[in-house]
């Protein structure tokens, strides 16, 4: 599944060739995705100049003048960039022509979501899916008093607080273990007991490994495809995740691992307390 690193690094692909260009024409194949593809997406998009392109969890927010494509990339969605298309394949589902090449979304699993958000409806921030988003991690917003603040009251583990976006978006499964370790916090620390200064370190982490998967060119173990059509290298060089039993890279003990509400959790038992 995409995370937030890959969309980010998605955006940033398309960022670079499609604003400022305008749409020809919407061809969808299989409005059957999460939710249903609108039908009329050739009409509120032909002849429509693309402004930017913008992240806002794991969403992306295509927008134009008059309101905003939101697209979600569920579980296998991808996005490609074609300056001269290919005769599109089974899981092609929409294309969004341009002058200088085509846009194709490609999603076999189809738990993906492409949806318009008119203005006239007003800010797509206001839409249901994004309205309710915690902050973004990249963004001055999230700090180390923030997380501090958020976690007050919360018994919950400070592993499940961080994957329920309800404080900060984007910390998924890997990034959440991986930034865990980087703050010497045990996972299954409740989270009202994280201290004001190992905060501000988990605040540091969460920042630091998602930018640097970022930088690597987003991660992901299956599925991911960058917009330019190269795949994503995962391989962020984990300390922990996925290395259950294997020494740990900073203090030699063996990577423990345990299920923490369904979810695989990794960590270091002498490096993180
Ligand atoms: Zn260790």
């Amino acid at each position: 599944m995409p995370e937030l690193p890959e969309v980010e690094v998605v955006r940033r692909g398309l960022q670079h060739s499609l604003p400022g260009r305008t749409v020809r024409a919407a061809q969808v194949r299989e409005p059957r995705l999460r939710w249903p593809v609108p039908e009329d997406l050739d009409a509120r998009l032909s002849g429509r100049v693309l402004r930017s392109i913008e992240r806002r969890g794991k969403y992306l927010l295509l927008r134009f003048d008059h309101g905003a494509l939101i697209v979600h990339l569920g579980m296998s969605g991808s996005f490609r960039f074609e300056p001269l298309a290919r005769p599109p394949s089974r899981h092609d589902h929409v294309d969004l022509l341009f002058e200088h090449g085509t846009l194709r979304y490609r999603d076999p699993r189809r738990f993906g979501a492409m949806l318009w958000h008119d203005a006239a409806q007003g800010p797509a921030a206001a839409h249901p899916l994004l309205a309710g988003l915690g902050v973004e991690p990249l963004s001055s917003a999230f700090d180390g008093a923030m997380l501090y603040r958020a976690t007050r009251g919360r018994r919950v583990s400070i592993k499940q607080a961080l994957l329920s976006g309800a404080i900060v978006v984007g910390v998924g499964n890997i990034y959440a273990s991986e930034s865990l370790f980087r703050a010497g916090i045990r996972p299954t620390t409740p989270a009202h007991r994280v201290g004001r200064g190992r905060c501000e370190r988990l605040a540091e982490a969460i920042r630091a490994t998602l930018s640097d998967a970022i930088a690597r060119g987003g991660s992901s173990l299956r599925d991911f495809v960058a917009s330019d059509g190269a795949s994503g290298c995962f391989q962020l060089d984990c300390y922990v995740y996925g290395r259950a039993g294997e020494p740990c890279r900073v203090c030699g003990e063996p990577v423990r691992s345990l299920r923490q509400t369904q979810r695989s959790t990794f960590f270091c038992a002498h490096c993180q307390r």
